[in-house]
């Protein structure tokens, strides 16, 4: 087998068990467990394509959600590396996947926007992992990628550290636009690499539906705890 130089350089080794050869090994590719039936994102309980059920709407509401894939095994590995060890490469395999569930986007996005991180975060992260994720999904998909219309404003303490009934306090007016936009119209998918309580994305659809968006659709990888 001849290995290329860069797979020289910089061998890749399964995010889940370390075999080398590339970021899924067979075995764990074969883990991976995608959603057969999509959730609404207010009470988490079963619905058609995801949409908020009706019941379930109040004013500024998300109106739906695609989760591709359960938050657990290789794929916790895999976006626990791409975020905190700065694989950043990893973000056009996540994207993928989510593509491979969703192959055609349902609905007419006009945007893929992203949730934002504070400006710190990004810095010390160097990248804003659902912004990239955001920018290789609309690559596939024809849509145009941002990570201009939203801002965090509050220095969030992250998620995954705090117990389910902090989350939805935790992200409470984290967010504003970042100018003055009129989002009149327009439909925008919310990208995010996961989601457990949906909180942020509901947050963050709240800000944009208030700017007028027309429809806001989260869209992750991963959900689950
Ligand atoms: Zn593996
Ligand atoms: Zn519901």
């Amino acid at each position: 087998m001849t290995m290329n130089f860069l797979d020289f350089l910089f061998p890749r080794r399964c995010v889940s068990c370390g075999k080398l050869g590339g970021y899924f090994c067979r075995k764990c590719a074969n883990s991976i467990h995608f959603f057969d039936e999509q959730i609404c994102p207010i009470c988490a309980k079963p619905s058609i394509d995801g949409r908020t059920h009706i019941k379930c709407q109040t004013s500024h509401t998300i109106d739906g959600l695609y989760s591709a894939v359960y938050f657990k095994d290789a794929i916790k590995d895999a976006i626990h590396q791409f975020k905190y060890q700065q694989i950043s490469d990893l973000s056009e395999v996540l994207a993928k996947i989510l593509v491979y569930k969703f192959p055609t986007h349902l609905i007419h996005f006009d945007f893929l926007c992203s949730v934002p991180l504070y400006r710190s975060r990004e810095k010390e992260r160097g990248f804003n992992q659902s912004f990239l994720l955001a920018k290789h999904m609309g690559r596939i998909w024809g849509i145009p990628g941002t990570d201009k219309l939203l801002v965090r404003t509050k220095k969030t303490v992250p998620q995954a550290d705090l117990k389910k009934e902090d989350r939805e306090k935790n992200v409470k007016d984290a967010f504003s636009l970042s100018r003055d936009i009129n989002l009149t119209d327009r439909s925008i998918g919310l990208v995010d690499d996961v989601s457990t309580t949906r909180s942020t994305l509901v947050e963050c659809a709240k800000i944009l539906k208030r700017a007028h968006a027309k429809f806001v659709y989260g869209i992750v990888i991963a959900h689950g705890s």
